[in-house]
């Protein structure tokens, strides 16, 4: 089962997706937060994307495609991609890549959310500054406040989750992103699923979508 999120930012990719992963056992691989954890252990990777992530801005797909195809070849098949393809070049390096190995991508679930309740998300995010574990302060909160459940690490806001660079990626979505959602519904491998409700209630959309589990 290779399966792809699309949804505009703060709609809930990673978390749907680190339960799918939890859940389902499949490998979450998080674009972003491989940018990000690449960028607090300075490689050249890191370094690289650091001026993208902070504006906002698409890392070029040369520099994607490169990673996610290591990625993907080095992971077992059972792959859930969250933040990845963003463009069409993407879509059309994954869709050769998946087929190089015989693993054809099987779904692509679409979360839809109004854009007030994005912005919600978005602005009580937080994440950690050790480990990339993400909560929510209302939604999703740590048990003590600013302190990482899982690492003990720091709480903060992303950067790119200040107004002025959401603005810009949500623009950036509607203009690169969204026309994905075309590409996948012309050979029926597009579901939308209503992202509105609990954690809970969206994972159970998603699920349903899957083959039952044994
Ligand atoms: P994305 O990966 O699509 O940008 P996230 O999974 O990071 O979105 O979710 C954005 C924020 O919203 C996070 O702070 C997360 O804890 C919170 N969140 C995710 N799903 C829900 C939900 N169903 N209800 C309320 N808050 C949610
Ligand atoms: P995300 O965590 O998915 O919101 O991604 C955070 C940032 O990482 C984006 O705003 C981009 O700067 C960069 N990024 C993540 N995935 C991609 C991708 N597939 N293509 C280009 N840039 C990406």
């Amino acid at each position: 089962m290779e399966i792809i999120l699309l949804g505009p930012q703060g709609s809930g990719k990673g978390t749907q997706a680190a339960r799918l992963a939890r859940q389902r056992g499949l490998v979450h691989l998080a674009t972003g937060e491989i940018l990000r954890a690449a960028r607090r252990a300075g490689t050249e990777l890191g370094n690289l994307a650091a001026s993208y992530l902070d504006a906002g801005q698409l890392v070029p797909d040369a520099v994607m495609i490169d990673l996610v195809r290591q990625e993907i070849r080095s992971a077992p098949s059972g792959v859930c991609l969250d933040g990845f393809p963003r463009t069409l070049a993407q879509a059309q390096a994954l869709d050769e890549t998946l087929a190089e190995l015989g693993r054809p991508l099987d779904l692509a679930v679409a979360l839809e959310l109004p854009e007030a309740m994005l912005l919600e998300r978005i602005s009580g995010r937080r994440v950690c500054t050790g480990c990339g574990a993400v909560y929510h302060i209302v939604y999703a909160p740590s048990r003590v406040p600013c302190v990482c459940d899982a690492c003990g690490g720091r709480l903060e806001q992303r950067s790119d989750d200040q107004p002025e660079a959401v603005a810009q990626r949500l623009r950036l979505y509607r203009e690169k992103t969204a026309p994905l959602l075309d590409y996948y519904a012309r050979d029926r491998r597009l579901r939308e699923v209503d992202a509105r409700g609990d954690v809970e209630e969206v994972y159970r959309r998603i699920d349903a979508l899957l083959p039952v589990s044994s």
